[in-house]
């Protein structure tokens, strides 16, 4: 059985855990396994029944549980791995999931690889050093290829490193499980939760991303990027590392290798010439626009929608465009 670990936010499931689970369905279509899906939370259980492509959904509530709370979730996470037997645990690569379970790790004295991008089953069933995998390290600059040779194999991927797909299948069968947890358990609380100073839609939940290059040439120039953005509606404004290394955009604006991972409907690349650091942080998005000046720019090559041309006369233009069919 592969165990899946979900996250939830605002009373849904959260994007990186329907990746985690689409994830999960492709490996366990690979060793012919299931996929059981844990919840754990205040009021999850309405949400499992969602959860289709899963043969069983663990639910562990408890009214204590209305935010991560790192020690109760470790030991309820320890104690259904004793109880279930899983072959492989998956979670969300996210900062929570990633210090989940770096604690389940520690507890129950297994190896764990953390911020997967790729799996590579080469069988199933009992053996050592059947699962290898890839996994970003040192903030994206290095990939790394791991075996887990402890059992169970505790992992966590890397988010927006596939898409998450629906998975078609009956509804999951819920289980309720009953955590005994402690006043040790809830040494460590989250108290408060503040929103980054970053005003909009993030860049990692955006529809749409415009992202600009060396070829804006200042930080001026992004403003029209976020006007673009504006008009577009649902959309965020990204960079590439030499517009972040100039001081142009914040380093939290930075896409790719040693930034952001983004996956938007559209991404649309202004002055970006499509160096690897910066195409990997993008890949996943459904399309991408190029717009640059020089034809032989190696974003092309990647790109489904091309405009040869300075963004500097083509940005304005879609601009005053957009504003003429908004009537704006
Ligand atoms: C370990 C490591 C990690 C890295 N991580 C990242 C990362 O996370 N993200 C990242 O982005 N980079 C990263 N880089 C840097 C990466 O290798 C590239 O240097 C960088 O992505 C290039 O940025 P750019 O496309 O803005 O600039 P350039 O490569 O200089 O491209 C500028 C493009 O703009 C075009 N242009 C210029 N003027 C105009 C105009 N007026 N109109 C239209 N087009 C114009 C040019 O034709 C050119 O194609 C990393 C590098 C290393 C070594």
């Amino acid at each position: 059985m592969i165990l899946a670990i979900l996250e939830t936010a605002k009373q849904a499931i959260s994007e990186a855990s329907w990746e985690t689970i689409t994830a999960a369905c492709d490996l366990a279509q690979k060793t012919n396994d299931s996929v059981t899906a844990l919840l754990i939370g205040r009021e999850v259980r309405a949400l499992a029944p969602t959860l289709s492509g899963v043969s069983t959904v663990l639910v562990a509530e408890d009214p204590q549980l209305d935010s991560y709370i790192p020690e109760a979730f470790a030991k309820i996470v320890s104690e259904v791995i004793k109880q279930k037997s899983p072959q492989i645990v998956l979670a969300p690569g996210t900062e929570t999931g990633n210090d989940l379970m770096a604690r389940v790790a520690a507890r129950l004295g297994l190896g764990l690889a953390t911020n997967c991008t790729e799996f590579h089953l080469t069988r199933s069933g009992e053996g050592q050093g059947e699962v290898r995998v890839t996994r970003s390290n040192w903030g994206g600059s290095l990939l790394e290829e791991v075996e887990i040779l402890s059992k169970p194999i505790l992992l966590t991927l890397q988010p927006h490193a596939i898409p998450a797909h629906a998975a078609a299948g009956p509804e999951p069968a819920i289980e309720a499980l009953s955590p005994t947890l402690t006043a040790k358990e809830f040494r460590v609380r989250v108290k408060e939760l503040l929103r980054s100073e970053k005003k909009g839609i993030s860049l990692t939940e955006a529809k749409i991303v415009i992202g600009g290059g060396r070829g804006l040439g200042s930080a001026e120039a992004f403003k029209m990027l976020e006007e673009l953005a504006s008009l577009l509606g649902n959309a965020a404004v990204g960079a590439t590392r030499v517009a972040t290394n100039n001081n142009w955009r914040p380093h939290s604006d930075q896409i790719g290798q040693t930034g952001a991972q983004i996956a938007p409907d559209l991404y649309i690349a202004c002055g970006i010439s499509g160096a690897i650091q910066h195409m990997v942080g993008c890949k996943n998005s459904k399309k991408i626009l190029a717009i640059n000046k020089d034809a032989e720019a190696p974003i092309f090559q990647r790109a489904d929608y091309g405009v040869i041309g300075d963004l500097h006369q083509i940005v304005p233009a879609l601009i005053a465009e957009l504003k003429r069919v908004k009537g704006a």
